[in-house]
């Protein structure tokens, strides 16, 4: 299918591009294309201008500073999962290997996949995980929005239509750390019904210093788990603790019911993935 007639403008400038968004009241951001584009193409959108932001200069910056990494919202994801500097976020590696296949990472950047918000994307729950933040920039100004605030709903999130999100911040992971992303999907690069996303940092003596936690395809939104991560935080991270805190990971859960999977299904995978994504990444932190 062909999409609707649009509009297409490609600034220079980032202010250039705010301020078509704020004068055209269904403008929409191009990055990647490859969430945007398939929606236009069976009309689920059709806005009248899309503003593309590949020619803005430095939005596709990545540094580690001062304990952080930032990644400029039209960083590739494939280049953050090959770039040196995010190794030092192990978490957000292990996710980016299940986004989707090569060629459409290849295209499709951070700052869109955390802009679409979709409830089983990988990105959205990395930085939930990790508690990061997003820099977005309109005609007001900037501002930082931390994860927890950033994630409303399907595909919603607290972005303004004018407002621009320009890099992501994750902590860099302190040594003796591990992470893993463990999903299942119909097939290989499709969206997950279900998965889990686990980091976990151990102290000199093995116990779990810090354990993060986070669901996708389970909601609106990422899931955080904070019960599992207190279960497990101080404790020695044996098989059987590791499987009774996993056994939280579907408290309270009201996942969808669908013909890919049904919500009892989801509620058994969310508690069988934390288990084995918590297992790997302790593994890869001793
Ligand atoms: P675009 O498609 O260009 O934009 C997506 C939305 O975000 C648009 O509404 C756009 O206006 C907005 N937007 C983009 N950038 C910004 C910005 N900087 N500021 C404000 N708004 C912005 N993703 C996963 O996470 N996991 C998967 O398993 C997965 N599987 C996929 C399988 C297929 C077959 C396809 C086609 C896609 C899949 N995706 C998956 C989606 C893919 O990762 C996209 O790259 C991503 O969702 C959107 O990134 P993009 O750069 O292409 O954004």
């Amino acid at each position: 299918m062909k999409p609707p007639a649009f509009d297409y403008a490609a600034p220079d400038l980032l202010d250039e591009a705010v301020s078509l968004l704020r004068s055209h009241e269904d403008a929409k951001v191009l990055a990647g294309g490859q969430s945007l584009l398939p929606l236009m193409n069976f009309r689920l959108a059709a806005p009248s201008l899309l503003v593309d932001l590949r020619r803005i200069r430095g939005l596709e910056r990545l540094d580690a500073v001062d304990g952080v990494v930032r990644i400029g919202a039209m960083v590739r994801q494939r280049d953050a999962e090959e770039r040196p500097e995010t190794a030092a976020v192990p978490l957000l590696r292990e996710a980016l290997r299940h986004v989707a296949h090569p060629q459409i990472r290849s295209r499709g950047t951070i700052g869109g996949s955390v802009a679409h918000a979709d409830p089983a994307a990988e990105l959205p729950a990395v930085l939930v995980a990790l508690d990061g933040r997003v820099r977005a920039v309109s005609s007001g100004g900037e501002r930082w929005i931390d994860a927890r605030d950033l994630f409303r709903g399907l595909f919603t999130t607290a972005l303004e239509p004018a407002e621009i999100l320009t890099e992501v911040e994750l902590p860099i992971a302190p040594p003796r750390t591990g992470a893993a992303c463990v999903e299942v999907a119909r097939r290989s690069g499709d969206y997950a019904l279900c998965g889990a996303l686990a980091q976990v940092t151990l102290a000199v003596d093995g116990t779990v210093e810090a354990a993060r936690v986070a669901l996708i395809g389970v909601g609106s939104c990422p899931v955080r788990r904070v019960d599992v991560e207190e279960a497990l935080e101080g404790e020695a991270p044996t098989a059987e603790r590791i499987a009774d805190a996993s056994a939280r990971a579907a408290g309270g859960l009201d996942p969808p019911s669908d013909v890919q999977a049904s919500a009892d299904y989801r509620r058994h995978l969310a508690r069988v993935l934390t288990r084995r994504a918590l297992e790997l990444a302790v593994e890869r932190a001793g």
